[in-house]
């Protein structure tokens, strides 16, 4: 699925008149969220703000299955970087929503804006829309590596050691982060569903070969950190900018 993952140029600014809208929108919904807590209860339903817990993340859905489902996507991306002992420190917001921005490209199925530290994942009714993903059928277990991803964009960019890292740089640790967290069995289907060897070394994953297919790419730079002597060693090196990074 081409553009399965977008991470491009922040959406243009809102138009002025809905700006004002927009933000008491906002204030009262975090003023919903503080009173529900007051009261005890966690907040869910159309455009509340879902607190993870236990991770600095919040999600704005209108289903509170899906706000659970993108915190346990999120939980694993933290897991993943803490295995590495590296923390997520900044909180990261997550909304859910019925389709992507037009300016994000209408066919992902997530995105992180970097500039404003925002996660996007559509809905689940809307994703499973697709039938698959990864071409395997999609469940709420895949679901929840969709958050994986675009919640491992948001965690790397903390620890990136280079000002600008290489689109192949970013994707290598999302997708090897969504891997190793996803559920065995699913993994197991996925990489059944793109046969392949994995990249040899570093010079094959450029951003011209992850454009030309980002699924593939994402299988096979999977399985590249699978081999011996990769791992997390070539991870560090990634986020350190001594491999993918600009020539
Ligand atoms: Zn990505």
């Amino acid at each position: 699925m081409g553009g399965a993952w977008i991470e491009r140029a922040p959406p243009r600014p809102m138009r002025r008149n809905r700006a004002f809208p927009h933000l008491l929108a906002v204030a009262a919904a975090c003023l919903a969220a503080v009173l529900l807590l007051i009261a005890g209860r966690q907040p869910s339903g159309a455009g509340e703000p879902y607190d993870c817990r236990a991770a600095r993340v919040v999600v704005v859905s209108a289903s509170r299955a899906d706000a659970i489902d993108a915190c346990a996507g999120a939980r694993a991306a933290i897991g993943f970087f803490r295995s590495l002992g590296l923390e997520s420190r900044r909180p990261i917001s997550i909304e859910v929503l019925a389709r992507m921005p037009e300016s994000l490209g209408a066919s992902g199925a997530g995105a992180f804006i970097e500039s404003e530290r925002r996660v996007m994942v559509l809905s689940y009714e809307r994703f499973k829309a697709n039938g698959t993903w990864f071409r395997i059928r999609i469940d709420r277990r895949l679901y929840r590596s969709v958050a994986t991803h675009e919640v491992a964009h948001a965690i790397a960019s903390e620890h990136f050691r280079v000002a600008v890292p290489t689109i192949e740089a970013k994707e290598y640790i999302a997708y090897v982060a969504t891997f190793s967290t996803m559920d065995e069995s699913q993994r197991s289907q996925v990489l059944a569903a793109f046969p392949g060897e994995g990249f040899d070394d570093a010079c094959r994953m450029s951003t011209t070969i992850y454009l030309f297919d980002p699924m593939r790419f994402g299988v096979e730079a999977y399985r590249h950190y699978l081999k011996p002597g990769n791992g997390n060693p070539f991870l560090r090196a990634v986020l350190a900018g001594t491999v993918l990074a600009e020539p």
